[in-house]
């Protein structure tokens, strides 16, 4: 038997389940496939940072395989729709009688494996289909009456119970016979995405990479819990680029806290405790996302939140995209997905509540513009995301606790070390003068300062959001 291994987000070739079994049970080699798909990519405004990435780290992934004697070869169609008969003509041409691939959760990637299970069985091809995305398949935790969890904290107590059953990584690959299979070339573009701004030397290709990223990390790994929060230090594992794409597997992630707690789930290192709920954060809303799949289709959890009047101002939109709102912490949150293609978690939720409460801007019009940019953007953490910080999901934020961005930057950046960073025309305002709105305007004004005003004031801002929400959250 021949397979052929279908590699979507899971770009790596330690500890991933379909290339593993297919290597154990091909008696007859092994052929590798990726589809580039631009059309459906822009559709899922992939940015374009994320997609130079993915193709990077086909680079790197297609010399590992071809160590293993596996060709990657790499085909071009628009869409999802069109990627199982691509996958099928692959299959046939190389006379692989088996197809393996690791599942995807969102709409369209279900709808396009379930075509692929189709064909493959009016073509006697046998599917292997494996959960590999997330550490407990999204299925495996119900509540006691078989549905679906839409709180986290529950949720977690019954993953605790399941983790580690489902930590064991399989390990690589075995070498296999040669097929006699060129590889095929890595494209230098894809239509449609420009690669100019790509941080490449900020995100370098490669499981040595990532591996190397969660050593690092794992190394100071107790600390987490008092530096995770604060955006001037390097305290998280900036492993997110990685994880989305599946350069490394959360299994691996998920050895490397046990480790750290001498293999136990409860108690031990602080650190590793609060990095674990953070692991458990991108499984629950993958399992949102499977239970409730209109969150993937652009609609709110909270259905009543449907009516809240979302403010349609062009003008405050971009003064926010452009992190130009006049409000510090959110500019240099905003600046820095922008010079950077990341942003650091506290400002994520910092700037979307910024959005959607103070600015009474549509969620989605955030989601869609995270996404745009952000080159770990992962429809289930962002969307899960976006609608905790706008109250209109599961386990959502009560929609009266808004964030007041000032007392933010002087809890997570008292000296201001951040938002100079990012604010560079802010360096001579005294640190103290960035978390008061009205030492910030003296300040802009005695020292000439080019800042804009605030593009809304705050309270206003704030009573606005508690009246749109009263009636609709
Ligand atoms: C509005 C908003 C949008 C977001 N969009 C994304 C996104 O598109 N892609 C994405 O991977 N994360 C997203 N997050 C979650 C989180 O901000 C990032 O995962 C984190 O900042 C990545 O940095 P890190 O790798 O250093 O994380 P660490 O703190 O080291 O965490 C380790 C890993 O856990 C996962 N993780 C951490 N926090 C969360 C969380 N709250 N939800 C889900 N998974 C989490 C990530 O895979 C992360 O790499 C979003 C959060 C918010 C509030």
């Amino acid at each position: 038997m021949r397979t052929l291994i279908w590699f979507r987000r899971d770009l790596r070739i330690i500890d991933n389940s379909a290339l593993f079994n297919a290597a154990k049970h091909s008696s007859d080699g092994v052929v590798a496939l990726f589809v580039i798909t631009p059309l459906q990519w822009k559709q899922h405004d992939d940015a374009d940072c994320k997609v130079s990435f993915w193709i990077e780290n086909l680079r790197s992934l297609s010399a590992s395989l071809a160590r293993l004697n596996i060709p990657l070869l790499i085909k071009t169609c628009d869409t999802f729709g069109e990627a199982p008969a691509v996958v099928l003509k692959t299959a046939k041409k190389h006379r692989c009688s088996a197809l393996s691939f690791n599942r995807e959760y969102e709409v369209n990637e279900l709808d396009r494996d379930s075509e692929m299970v189709r064909l493959c069985r009016a073509n006697d091809i046998v599917v292997q289909q494996f959960h590999d995305r997330v550490i407990v398949p999204p299925k495996e935790i119900e509540t006691k009456q078989g549905k679906f969890y839409s709180v986290f904290t529950p949720y977690r107590k019954v993953w605790n119970t399941k983790a580690i059953e489902y930590s064991q990584p399989v390990g690589k690959p075995s070498k296999q016979p040669d097929v006699g299979v060129k590889p095929s070339p890595i494209p230098k573009s894809v239509a449609g995405f420009d690669f100019t701004n790509d941080f490449r030397d900020c995100y370098p290709a490669g499981e040595a990479e990532a591996a190397k990223r969660l050593k690092h990390f794992a190394s100071k790994i107790s600390d987490y819990d008092q530096a995770r929060d604060i955006p001037s230090l390097e305290g998280t594992s900036e492993l997110s680029a990685y994880l989305a794409a599946g350069v490394i597997s959360p299994r691996q992630c998920m050895a490397a806290a046990l480790k750290a707690k001498g293999g136990e789930i409860d108690g031990g290192n602080q650190g590793a405790t609060i990095w674990i709920s953070e692991l458990t954060w991108r499984d629950f809303y993958a399992h949102v996302m499977v239970g409730f799949p209109r969150v993937s289709k652009h609609k709110p959890f909270k259905l009543k939140t449907e009516s809240i009047p979302w403010r349609d101002s062009e003008s405050d939109l971009m003064a926010w995209k452009t992190g130009q709102t006049g409000y510090p912490i959110v500019d240099a949150g905003m600046r820095q997905l922008n010079q950077t293609g990341w942003m650091h978690n506290r400002l994520r939720m910092v700037t979307a509540m910024f959005l959607t409460k103070n600015l009474l801007i549509d969620w989605r019009l955030g989601e869609k513009y995270f996404m745009e940019n952000l080159i770990d953007g992962d429809l289930a953490a962002n969307n899960g995301g976006w609608q905790w910080s706008a109250s209109t999901g599961t386990d959502a934020v009560p929609y009266f606790r808004i964030f007041n961005p000032f007392s933010q930057s002087k809890r997570f950046d008292p000296d201001g070390e951040f938002i100079k960073q990012m604010c560079p025309e802010l360096e001579s305002v005294p640190a103290k003068s960035l978390h008061d709105p009205k030492k910030l305007s003296n300040a802009i004004e005695e020292l000439g300062i080019e800042y804009p005003d605030f593009v809304v004031e705050y309270s206003a801002g704030r009573q606005r959001a508690l009246d749109a929400f009263k009636t609709n959250a």
